[in-house]
């Protein structure tokens, strides 16, 4: 079976010298019709059955917009859903069953949305057809576990509610107090337990214009939880919430089925999806092009298989490379080169006061910044970077810093290749910037996008590149996997490793996300004291010992499995929870 995609947003039929894919296809140069022009709308249609697969006219056209894919047969009746013709496809659903939290683990773009618009009853599926009948959808999805479902939506027993993606766009579309807000949406009475569960009560008086994203994250997720629904859809909960938050949303997202609900989410912490998933689907397939939700797998088996880029059951390997965790033995000691000694510093903003003790960086070292929210390690970066000056102390040193910040401003007109190109067009060129971080990261596919254009994601992308390519003795990453989906965020911890350990640079990474943190980091540099009043950072220290301080304030334990060495959260009052924090040890090394 043979799909083509064509991205009719990158295609520019004048631009290539008038339908270039067109004239170079040797099915249409011997009198056949691979590639037909829709006059109408002036654009190529591929016709997929007259097709030959050749890859010709998808290495020819100048802008990447075609991509066509073989795919094995007993995918065809799996086909749920093509936006059109040359459109993208979804392959098969995943699983809702009440009472289990289904996790769903794969990169943006692979058609997550769409099946959750499916589950949802916002799109009747095409089947990949002409369809547009319940009926025919129950019919073929007789026998699956989805059949049920599907007659419940039909007769419209199914009420479903969605946490979205984006909340930093929520003040756009509602308006008011949290207070009022939320008791709006308190069908279930839970009103008061709520609110205590995701620590809202300090904003309960404050307009909805004036959160940050922590706590729209956190109002978003308890207006979903106090409907009266059945299927509960909660895309991305993490994002900007601290360790602790994330455990906490975790918990309570799965009381919300243990209570009997049916939860799906989409998360790219893979430490918190571990953590709050019943099972887990993995999507795979080419973002914008097709996707493919796997077999429905035991939580721990699907992230470790997603992990080695390899699906058993399926048979597929999806990812060229295994990410696997750097061993104690592996990371770099401090017996090296020293690169600076940064002395005592304090910041004093009136209402909050961090004081960071002097520490000791080596070449070569990735370091690891964390803490919760509100703590001041973006205070601390920015005074190294020398963007925010210190009460007490001095940064008075001779080495050029790089810095991308937690939240980023774009106040430049061209275009992403113009921008990477000022900063140092040499790299862009470089092989090993090319195999290591460009493409990786899918920086050549936005050359020619304006900066003002960009996704969040995408963005976030440039930023961190534009920070790395450019030269210096200390690179300093605030966040760097906001807005990112999972397989994106071991593209940057794995590029950010192997460019210091190539060019012998140090780096400090302000990062939520343990598994990323465990990945990037030699040591590590805890923050502690009372969020948004004062906050002391402790001098970098080795990994289990920094793990260790900062997992017993947060109150978390965390085992390695056995197979892949990832970092994973044991649940509260487990045993190994309690002999972990009986001995100490909140992590393993
Ligand atoms: P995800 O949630 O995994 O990021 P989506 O389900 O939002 O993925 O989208 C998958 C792909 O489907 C997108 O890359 C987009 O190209 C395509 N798509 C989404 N909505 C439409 C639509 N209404 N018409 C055509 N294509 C669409
Ligand atoms: P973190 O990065 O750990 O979330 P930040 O360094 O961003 O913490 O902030 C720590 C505290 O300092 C917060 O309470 C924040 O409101 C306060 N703060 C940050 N910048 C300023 C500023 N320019 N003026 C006053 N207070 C500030
Ligand atoms: Fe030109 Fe590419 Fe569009 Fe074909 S798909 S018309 S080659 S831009
Ligand atoms: Fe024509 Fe080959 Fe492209 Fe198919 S893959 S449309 S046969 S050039």
């Amino acid at each position: 079976m043979r799909i083509a995609v064509i991205d009719y947003d990158r295609c520019n039929p004048d631009k290539c010298g008038h339908f270039l894919c067109e004239r170079v296809c040797p099915v249409n140069r011997m009198g056949g019709e691979a590639i037909i022009i829709d006059e109408e709308n002036y654009r190529p249609v591929i016709q997929e059955a007259s097709c030959t697969g050749c890859g010709i006219c998808v290495h020819k056209c100048p802008f990447n917009a075609i991509t066509i894919v073989n795919l094995p047969e007993e995918l065809e009746e799996g086909c749920v859903h093509r936006y059109g013709v040359n459109a993208f496809v979804l392959y098969r659903l995943p699983v809702v069953k009440d009472g289990m939290v289904v996790g769903i683990l794969g990169p943006n773009g692979t058609g997550k949305t769409t099946a959750v618009k499916v589950l949802s009853g916002q799109i009747v599926p095409n089947l990949c057809g002409y369809n547009d009948s319940w009926d025919a959808v129950i019919k073929a999805f007789r026998g699956n576990e989805l059949q049920n479902y599907f007659e419940r939506l039909k007769k419209g027993e199914i009420r479903p509610v969605v946490k979205p993606q984006y909340v930093d766009l929520i003040p756009k579309a509602v308006k008011g107090r949290v207070r009022d807000l939320l008791k709006k949406a308190d069908e279930a009475g839970r009103f008061e337990e709520v609110v205590k569960e995701l620590e809202l009560e300090n904003v309960l008086d404050r307009d909805i214009r004036h959160l940050s994203g922590g706590e729209l994250q956190r109002v978003a997720i308890a207006a979903a939880m106090l409907r009266d629904a059945h299927f509960y859809f909660f895309d991305e909960p993490s994002s900007y919430l601290d360790i602790r938050q994330r455990l906490r949303v975790a918990r309570i997202i799965r009381k919300l089925a243990d209570s009997g609900k049916a939860v799906l989410t989409v998360e790219h912490d893979l430490a918190i999806l571990d953590y709050m998933s019943d099972i887990i689907h993995v999507v795979y397939g080419k973002p914008g092009a097709y996707g493919i939700f796997s077999q429905p797998k035991s939580t721990r088996n699907g992230i470790n298989e997603f992990l080695r880029g390899y699906l058993r059951d399926e048979n597929v390997r999806f990812r060229p490379y295994e990410v696997s965790f750097t061993k104690k033995s592996e990371r770099k000691s401090q017996d090296g080169e020293i690169l600076v000694e940064y002395p005592r510093l304090v910041k004093d903003y009136g209402g909050f006061r961090l004081e960071a003790e002097g520490g000791t960086l080596y070449v070569g070292e990735v370091i690891g910044i964390v803490g919760p929210n509100g703590i001041g390690k973006t205070t601390f970066v920015k005074m190294l970077a020398g963007v925010e000056k210190p009460t007490e102390g001095e940064v008075d040193w001779t080495l050029t810093v790089s810095y991308k910040p937690q939240y980023i401003k774009v106040d430049y007109e061209g275009t992403v290749f113009e921008l990477l190109s000022k900063i140092d067009a040499g790299k862009l060129m470089n092989s090993f910037y090319k195999t290591e971080l460009l493409n990786p990261l899918g920086i050549p596919d936005l050359y020619d996008k304006k900066l003002d254009e960009l996704s969040g994601g995408e963005l976030q992308r440039v930023a961190i590149t534009a920070c790395l390519i450019r030269d210096a003795d200390l690179y300093l990453l605030d966040e760097p996997s906001a807005h990112l989906d999972v397989e994106q965020r071991l593209a940057v911890s794995k590029a950010i490793r192997s460019l210091m350990a190539k060019n012998e640079k140090t780096a400090l990474i302000v990062e939520h996300d343990v598994m990323m943190v465990d990945y990037l980091s030699d040591r590590l540099i805890v923050f502690e004291g009372e969020p948004g009043r004062s906050g002391k950072a402790l001098p970098p220290m080795g990994m289990r010992e920094g793990m260790n301080r900062f997992l017993a304030s947060v109150g978390i334990t965390f085992r390695r499995d056995p197979e892949t060495g990832r970092p994973r959260a044991n649940k509260e009052g487990s045993v190994k929870d309690r002999e972990q924090k009986e001995r100490g040890e909140y992590y393993y090394v």
